[in-house]
């Protein structure tokens, strides 16, 4: 009786292993059906607290060849401690090289607390995408100021979904994911649009750019093709540092 008991279950559990794996055949195919294995993503590296291997290193503690002024020649703000700082009245810097879509990171210090100073005169510089596109960099830490013009803001066109800001003396870090317009001729095809993390924490999401932002008057567009990332020398010691760029 028990060896009857014990075939059964053998040949019981055969026909259901067998079935299964029928089964199991079946989801096999399908799910292989909606594989993609072409192009294979490229291998890269992303060492911890160091520029990924493809990214394009702007300024990495030494030096500023890789920017000029945007008056002509070299840039001349100061470098010192692996770090640059606007030296105020020189005017803007920008990179030599020109960008489409990047992803970018850079880290910014607000200067020690002028209590002269206010809303938009403390520690207002600003990164231009594209020469054109500012996310603004202002120390917005307990300094009020018009929301769409405070650090994190693309300026005078969206206000941050937070104030992440540490104190001046600390250093922010901005990782922005930039797309660029595209245009048929003269004729915006599609806005460019900014992601950005301040210090880690999401502050734009995927908002579409309403055009150059300016201080006066509404944004408009105008048909351009790549271009420098721009740093604003507003008049305030801002420093930079670890600056890297990745064209996407
Ligand atoms: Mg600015």
């Amino acid at each position: 009786m028990i060896l009857v008991r014990f075939l059964i279950i053998f040949f019981a559990s055969g026909a259901i292993a067998e079935e299964t794996s029928e089964e199991q055949r079946e989801h096999i195919r399908l799910s292989e059906a909606t594989e993609v294995w072409e192009p294979e993503p490229k291998v890269i590296e992303a060492p911890v607290n160091a520029a990924p291997s493809d990214a394009v290193v702007l300024f990495d503690g030494t030096d500023l060849q890789g920017f000029e002024s945007v008056r002509g020649g070299p840039a001349t703000w100061r470098v010192e401690d692996h770090a640059f700082t606007v030296v105020p009245g020189t005017g803007d810097i920008r990179t030599k090289q020109s960008f489409c879509d990047v992803q970018l990171h850079l880290e910014w210090r607000s200067p020690p607390v002028d209590d002269r100073l206010v809303s938009q005169g403390r520690g207002n510089s600003g990164v231009f995408l594209q020469e054109r596109y500012e996310i603004q960099v202002l120390d917005s830490y307990q300094n009020r100021s018009y929301a769409n013009g405070q650090a994190a803001s693309v300026y005078k066109q969206y206000i941050p979904l937070v104030n992440v800001m540490r104190p001046p003396g600390e250093w922010q870090s901005y990782d922005i994911i930039f797309q660029s317009p595209r245009f048929a001729d003269d004729e915006l095809m599609s806005p460019a649009t900014f992601t950005v993390l301040h210090n880690g924490v999401v502050v734009q999401n995927h908002v579409e750019v309403r055009g150059p932002t300016r201080w006066i008057g509404a944004p408009v567009y105008e048909a351009h093709g790549c271009a420098p990332l721009k740093l604003q020398d507003h008049g305030n010691p801002v420093s930079f540092r670890n600056i890297w760029i990745r064209e996407l």
